[in-house]
């Protein structure tokens, strides 16, 4: 299958456009929905670090307001600091809820007169904040670790170190005189269960925690992130998208606890969530939607297919036939009858009547070529015959066929240039009838005519092959004899040859003779003119010595 092809490109534009559409489409709804989610998680955490904060500063005004009213009581403004009735409220506050580990009231000095469980009773806090703060006014002091209770109270099985938070007020007398200072400590534990209960319902089913941080990002809970990571400076209100320290990105909010009129402590209460966690429904939505894009691309993308296949496979068909008719030079036997849109089958009709008539065109012209090049073989093979009849019309005499005049010249005058190249002589015979005239008197000219081609006959068959023959006019013949050095080879000849006719009866007329002149070419001729001039003087001597003969010149 060819890349290139109809059906795969069609099923690439079409499967690719799909996939980009669904990618778009993709991109946009997660975009929206993950900016719709991003706003549902930010309000939610929002929402919790809100109550969460609303929770602790609840709880934190009620136990200092605890606090100050215990110590507004009669028995604190009047009674026996150090008697067991105090230490009997004390307790039985304490029991009352787990907000308070340990609840004590010094004497003016920092004396500690009575505590819960009796702890510290006896020993001073004169250096404790607490009771240097809780002497002139309400006092709400920040986390810290136990310095005196830790090895008194039972350890906590968090395995945390034990921590509190402190409230002090002071213990006056009616008047307004300092009796003591009235204190609680407040385990940690009771605010961050404060903070992770208000928290657990809301951020129920996400990845979101609670941090506990103070104004300058230092983090206070929860213990796992103590002292290895600082919060960021986190938003006045609403939420935001920040990275933290550990490098991710995560949504929050905070909002800052009212710890109390009398307190300094700045605490924010942040609630932060994974980005990744808050926008997880909408990756879950994207490859939801990636995996119905997917099944919606194979399935466009193999109707495409399937359509383009319906189109391209009668064009590949008629591409095949086309080959078929290229190399068989022929139309099929079976044309096929291709299936598919009209198009296709107008198209299929349409090639098959172009490809029969282009054959018949081609046939036509290829036995047209055929008999074409018949006749030109034949007209070819005609002239030739009439160019070598004409060569030998050229050349020959028409009457007696042996050569003619012009063309013993030219035979001449090449063996007068080979003589003087050479040396080799050669030698000229002059031949006439004698008293011709009488025969033509005689028998007429039509016998005389034949009487010369008779005599042409006999000279002809008498010399060798080398040797020339042509008419040289009228009833005279020349005879050229190649590479005759010795005399006695001409005149032989021409003895023999002058006897011959007149031993030869001849048609019409019964015997005749010929006379016969010869000479041979001498080195002092200028041209075979001078060669056939001693040829003619010699003739003409022996038609004066009473003819029938021949005689050298
Ligand atoms: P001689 O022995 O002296 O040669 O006598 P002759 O009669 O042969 O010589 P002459 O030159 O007087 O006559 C030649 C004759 O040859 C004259 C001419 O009519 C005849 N003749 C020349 N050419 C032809 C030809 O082609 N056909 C015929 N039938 N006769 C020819
Ligand atoms: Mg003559
Ligand atoms: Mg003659």
């Amino acid at each position: 299958m060819r890349l290139d092809s109809l059906r795969i490109r069609l099923t690439l534009w079409f499967g690719g456009l799909t996939l980009t559409g669904v990618l778009a489409a993709g991109a946009y709804v997660g975009s929206i929905a993950t900016d719709e989610l991003k706003t549902i998680a930010g309000h939610r955490l929002e929402a919790a670090a809100g109550s969460a904060a609303a929770l602790l500063s609840e709880n934190l005004r009620e136990r200092q307001q605890e606090i100050q009213l215990l110590a507004q009581g009669p028995l604190f403004t009047d009674g026996d600091l150090s008697g067991g009735d105090v230490r009997r409220i004390l307790d039985m506050r304490k029991a009352a809820h787990g907000a308070y580990a340990w609840i004590g009231v010094t004497d003016q000095t920092g004396r500690i007169l009575q505590a819960t469980d009796g702890i510290l009773t006896g020993q001073n806090a004169e250096q404790r904040p607490w009771f240097q703060s809780g002497r002139t006014g309400n006092f709400f002091g920040d986390i810290h670790e136990a310095v005196m209770l830790a090895k008194l109270l039972p350890q906590p099985t968090s395995g945390q170190p034990l921590r509190f938070i402190d409230i002090a007020t002071p213990v006056r007398t009616r008047d307004g005189a300092l009796r003591g200072v009235l204190s609680a400590h407040a385990p940690w534990e009771w605010v961050t269960d404060t903070v992770a209960s208000a928290v657990r319902g809301p951020l129920s089913g996400t990845r979101a925690e609670v941090i506990l941080a103070t104004q300058n990002g230092t983090i206070l809970y929860p213990y796992s992130l103590v002292g290895t990571e600082q919060a960021p400076a986190v938003p006045e209100q609403g939420y935001r998208e920040m990275v933290w320290p550990d490098g991710a990105s995560y949504l929050t909010a905070a909002v800052q606890v009212d710890t109390g009129p009398a307190s300094s402590v700045v605490w924010h209460v942040i609630v932060r969530q994974p980005r990744a966690d808050a926008v997880a429904p909408v990756q879950a939505l994207i490859q939801k939607l990636l995996g119905l894009g997917a099944l919606g691309v194979a399935l466009s993308a193999l109707i495409v297919y399937r359509l383009a296949l319906r189109l391209s496979r009668p064009i590949e068909h008629l591409a095949a036939t086309a080959r078929s008719i290229e190399e068989q030079d022929r139309i099929p036997e079976t044309f096929p009858a291709l299936q598919g849109p009209a198009e296709i089958r107008q198209l299929n009709t349409a090639f098959r009547s172009m490809a029969e008539s282009l054959l018949k065109r081609e046939h036509d012209l290829a036995s047209l070529n055929a008999s074409l090049e018949t006749l030109v073989a034949e007209r070819t093979a005609e002239l030739e015959k009439a160019n070598q009849e004409l060569q030998r019309l050229a050349t020959h005499d028409a009457l007696t066929g042996v050569l003619n005049r012009r063309r013993f010249d030219s035979i001449g005058a090449e063996q007068f240039a080979l003589f003087q190249r050479s040396g080799i002589t050669f030698t000229i015979l002059l031949v006439d009838a004698d008293h011709f005239k009488t025969v033509n008197d005689t028998y007429g000219h039509q016998a005389g005519d034949r009487v010369l081609q008779t005599l042409a006959g006999l000279l002809l068959a008498n010399i060798r092959t080398c040797d020339s023959l042509a008419r040289y006019g009228g009833e005279e013949f020349v005879l050229l004899l190649p590479e005759t050095p010795a005399r006695p080879d001409g005149t032989s000849l021409a003895e023999r040859l002058c006897a011959l006719v007149a031993e030869t009866p001849f048609p019409d007329i019964g015997r005749m003779t010929i006379s016969i002149g010869l000479s041979q070419a001498l080195l002092t001729d200028t041209s075979i003119a001078d060669t056939i001039g001693r040829a003619d003087t010699a003739l003409y001597d022996a038609k004066r010595a009473g003819r029938n003969r021949a005689m050298a010149g």
